[in-house]
């Protein structure tokens, strides 16, 4: 029989409790039972029909995000908890993109009976680190079964005062633009793991050789939003232009941040922050450094705008890098390479070959 108290349960990994022990309320129960509210404005969390939160005199920021098994994660190399972790944490990275604090979260899931409660356990154990690092209630959900895999939702609220939010269509010709930590580490992470995965279908026996790897590996899989870098810009009195993070990759956001403030850029490969193991793992990979910054993705930094008179209090902040500036719209997107080479930034990268 199922033991509801964490305490008194054996910590067997191969400990197995069907789901339909529990029925969805007990799962329920189960799943938010220690949860502690931390904001004095979230009113009611889970228990009721809706959260109940009090916001003063500043404007809520909400953003969603739905992750499903086979699309979006795989659970072949991604442990459950790590799995919860990076949901919530890339629905933190959003409101920080917005310049904003999250406060509260849901988290919806639907899950197939092969799951065991303990699988839901590791997940919510992610989860709730999560919102225990960065300060976040969690109020409230849905759970649902599903005839084949996982299914995940997590919707966000954060908070920032009324002139402090920061949209994407801000930028103007002339603004810096800089980007927070290092590119293209998650990227090589998840080749890695791509790598490992195949060698264990050839050979089951081999150990996974993820040694040496490490930094990439934490990218991947277990990402941080920059919830710092809002309290760090506010500190030193920079109110960014324009402001995105980074999920699809820097040209991808690069593009967003031009078309919606109407302004062309031009960034210097030079000055994109690459990790020593991120470059030396794309070289092994055959892949310039610069396209895992450009293409790859996920590595839920930010990328935003500053007016340049803001530069003597940005050039000496350790973590932040200015990788170009913006132009007039007609003067085009592109990166000026290591070899004073012209390319146009596309959607996908860039494109070796499409020299202006
Ligand atoms: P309803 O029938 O109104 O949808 P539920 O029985 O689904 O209510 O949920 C009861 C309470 O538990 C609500 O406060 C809901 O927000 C919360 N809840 C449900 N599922 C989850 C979950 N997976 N994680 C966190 N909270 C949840
Ligand atoms: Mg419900």
């Amino acid at each position: 029989m199922y033991n509801k108290n964490k305490k008194d349960r054996p910590s067997n990994p191969n400990q197995r409790t069907e789901l339909s022990t529990l029925g969805e309320f007990g799962l329920i129960d189960h799943l938010t039972e220690n949860i502690k509210i931390k904001h004095p404005g979230t009113i009611k969390g889970v228990g009721d029909d809706a959260a109940v939160i009090e916001i003063k005199d500043k404007m809520l920021l909400l953003s969603t995000d739905l992750l499903i098994e086979g699309i979006h994660f795989d659970m072949t190399f991604m442990p459950l908890k790590h799995l919860g972790y990076k949901a919530a944490v890339v629905n933190f990275s959003d409101i920080a993109a917005m310049n904003g604090i999250p406060k509260q979260m849901t988290v919806s899931i639907a899950v197939s009976n092969r799951f065991p409660v303990e699988a839901l356990d590791e997940l919510y154990s992610g989860i709730l680190l999560a919102c225990e690092k960065y300060n976040v209630d969690l109020v409230g959900g849905d759970t649902s079964s599903s005839v084949t895999g996982l299914m995940i939702s997590v919707t966000v609220t954060g908070e920032a005062a009324k002139d402090e939010i920061v949209y994407r269509n801000g930028a103007k010709e002339g603004d810096l633009l800089c980007v927070t930590g290092d590119l293209g580490g998650a990227y090589m992470g998840l080749l890695i793991l791509e790598r490992e995965k195949q060698v264990f279908k050839a050979n089951p026996d081999m150990q996974p050789e993820l040694e040496g790897n490490e930094y990439v590996l934490q990218r991947q899989l277990k990402p941080e939003a920059r919830t710092d870098m809002v309290h760090l810009l506010k500190g030193i009195d920079i109110l960014p232009t324009s402001m995105i993070d980074i999920s699809d990759g820097l040209a991808s956001e690069t593009l967003h941040i031009c078309k919606q403030s109407n302004v062309g850029c031009r960034i210097f490969e030079d000055k994109i922050p690459i990790d020593d193991e991120t470059r030396k793992l794309a070289m092994d990979f055959k892949i310039i450094p610069s396209v895992a910054a450009l293409s790859g993705g996920e590595d839920y930094e930010l990328l935003f705008t500053i007016s340049q008179g803001d530069f003597p209090k940005i050039e000496p902040v350790h973590g932040i890098s200015i990788i170009g500036h913006m132009t007039p719209p007609n003067d085009g997107i592109y990166m000026i390479t290591n070899d004073r080479k012209q390319v146009e930034i596309t959607a996908q990268g860039w494109d070796a070959l499409r020299r202006k």
